[in-house]
């Protein structure tokens, strides 16, 4: 039986590898702007890290990863996100000695045993920054300004932004006991899940995506009113940052993320059209979270956008721009002593930085012509017998149809004058 890729993971040809370096430039360029550096961390990490950096309680960690154990015994994870990791490495290069604001960004592939469908992989790829340090509502504000750059600048309307607050250690507690308390004689009307999630982590009962809606019928007591002043104060501000430049939100009670370590701002950015996989990108405030890895209390906040689905999202939206073609110098040859000619003069042509291609399919004159055709080419280089007898060739403006004859030895020097792409 033919080999096929696994099941969730995806080859791209260079077609479409071509879209997403569109997405990658725009990216590096945005990322610059807002002054974020890109990092680089392992594929794999020790499982510990990601047990403790998601937590123990979520569907990544106890149904999506991808862990191993390594000849030596260990046991490993393909990482299924980023922060952790960002935060080891932040961790282990003792960068929290310098007291200042740190901003990573990273692009690159992520693993989760997610049930595939449109939108969802189990190799995926998430563009994601990290900004570590402060704990001012501006960097909360910044990101989210950040990632709707981005959209716009790609074309994208039609966005939403929810946006909320989970609070911190000294309020959410008091509102986690407020919900066990309210759910205490309501449990035979919740799901399943949502049963489960009273016991390990209640705060995520309102993000159930069947029963949601009918919870917030119900008067369920809601984060946002239950906040401490602190927490109020930084979600108020949050919010007339994002007011002052302009970016449109919704609040959204429910969108919660219970852990401990997430504090204060959690937001998503949805595009409708693409249904169940709505969601482009998530992030939020980790206040806890570095020193639940290990490390001393340090703020920090992030997102992680989806790739697939924002390359979904522009394709469905024809926002991705025709993939620009090289037209190159072709160069005819024919006869053994015409083609090394036009081997060497290939080369020496792309030393230049001049796109060059010669017949690489033992085709005819003719057929040369034609392959010149079809690659579009912006010049072809015509060397047959005659030419290779008064050490000329003919080269062709395919454009202009003009023709000229050169010196073999001033078809480099020609090119470079004359090629435009
Ligand atoms: P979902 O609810 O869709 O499973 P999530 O909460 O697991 O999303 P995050 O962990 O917040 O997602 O990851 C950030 C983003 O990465 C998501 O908003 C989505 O765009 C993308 N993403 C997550 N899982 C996948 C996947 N399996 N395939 C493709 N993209 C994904
Ligand atoms: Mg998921």
């Amino acid at each position: 039986m033919a080999i096929t890729a696994p099941r969730g993971t995806q080859d791209f040809l260079p077609e479409q590898t071509a879209d997403w370096q569109i997405l990658e430039a725009k990216i590096r360029q945005i990322c610059s702007l807002y002054g974020f550096g890109e990092i680089r961390t392992p594929m794999f990490e020790s499982t510990e890290l990601f047990l403790r950096g998601i937590g123990e309680t979520t569907d990544v960690v106890t149904k999506e990863m991808y862990t191993f154990n390594d000849r030596g015994g260990r046991s490993m994870t393909l990482r299924p996100e980023n922060t952790a990791s960002v935060v080891r490495a932040f961790l282990e290069h003792k960068l929290y000695g310098e007291q200042k604001v740190h901003k990573f960004y990273y692009m690159g592939p992520m693993f989760r045993h997610d049930r595939p469908q449109a939108g969802r992989y189990r190799q995926f790829t998430q563009f994601g920054v990290e900004e570590i340090g402060s704990k001012d509502p501006a960097v909360d504000a910044e990101i989210i300004a950040m990632a709707f750059q981005l959209f716009r600048e790609l074309g994208l309307t039609d966005l939403v932004l929810h946006l909320n607050s989970v609070g911190c250690p000294k309020c959410r507690p008091v509102y986690r006991q407020k919900l066990l308390d309210f759910f205490a004689d309501k449990r035979d009307q919740l799901c399943e899940d949502c049963n489960e999630r009273l016991e390990k982590n209640p705060l995520r009962v309102l993000d159930c995506k069947e029963d949601g809606e009918k919870m917030m019928q119900m008067g369920v007591p809601l984060i946002t009113d239950n906040l401490c002043d602190d927490c109020r104060d930084h979600f108020q501000k949050v919010q007339a940052y994002l007011t002052s430049i302009g970016i449109p939100f919704e609040l959204d009670p429910r969108l919660v993320r219970g852990l401990d370590y997430y504090t204060n701002t959690a937001f998503e950015i949805m595009y409708a059209p693409l249904g169940a996989q709505s969601t482009v990108c998530g992030g939020g405030r980790y206040d806890g979270l570095i020193e639940e890895v290990g490390g001393p209390s340090t703020p920090g906040i992030g997102f992680a956008i989806g790739m697939e689905r924002l390359l979904l999202t522009l394709k469905e939206q024809g926002l991705l721009p025709p993939v620009e073609k090289k037209q190159p110098v072709f160069i005819v040859a024919l006869g053994d002593e015409a083609r090394a000619k036009a081997f060497c003069i290939q080369q020496a042509l792309r030393e230049k930085g001049i796109y060059a291609e010669i017949d690489l399919m033992g085709r005819s004159m003719k057929g040369q012509m034609k392959s010149a055709n079809k690659m579009d080419a912006e010049y072809t280089v015509i060397i047959g017998e005659d030419e290779l007898a008064s050490h000329t060739a003919q080269i062709r403006n395919m454009a202009t149809k003009e023709q000229i004859s050169v010196p073999l030895d001033g078809i480099v020097a020609y090119m470079e004058t004359h090629k435009k792409g």
